[in-house]
């Protein structure tokens, strides 16, 4: 982690002062965009029911009477339950949320930087001598 008095050496400008006063922001890795929670909900239950028919297929392939020919069978007379969650996972795709999928980040307000130590310090000087309001 970079300090102010890291960024006052010799070779230090304004530009490397200025610099050490942020860091990226670890919500969104700097980017200033992070997923939307109703996205990011809607995806953990579509890799949810991606396992659940990945699973069940192999239960049915390892269930199938003639093993050699499991997979060709399974894919010819599929069981209800496969079907069942296929439909499941048909809906999901259809209820995709309407919000953009990603979206400004909150914790850095989509600059993708955040005060640093020497920056929080730096601010807190110059709210002890007025130059800074809170929000
Ligand atoms: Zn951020």
């Amino acid at each position: 982690m970079t300090t102010l008095d890291d960024r006052e050496g010799a070779d230090g400008g304004p530009d490397r002062f200025l610099a050490g006063l942020e860091d990226d922001c670890a919500r969104c890795g700097g980017s200033g965009r992070v997923v939307n929670d109703a996205w990011r909900a809607w995806h953990e239950r579509a890799d949810e029911l991606v396992r659940v028919a990945q699973a069940v297929r192999r239960a049915a392939e390892l269930n199938a009477p003639d093993r050699e020919n499991a997979a060709r069978q399974c894919q010819e007379h599929e069981p209800e339950i496969v079907r069942a969650i296929d439909r499941t996972i048909d809906d999901h795709v259809r209820a995709r949320p309407a919000d953009p999928e990603r979206v400004g980040c909150a914790a850095c307000r989509g600059s993708g930087r955040v005060l640093s130590p020497a920056g929080l310090r730096l601010v807190e000087f110059l709210r002890r001598h007025g130059f800074v309001r809170d929000r």
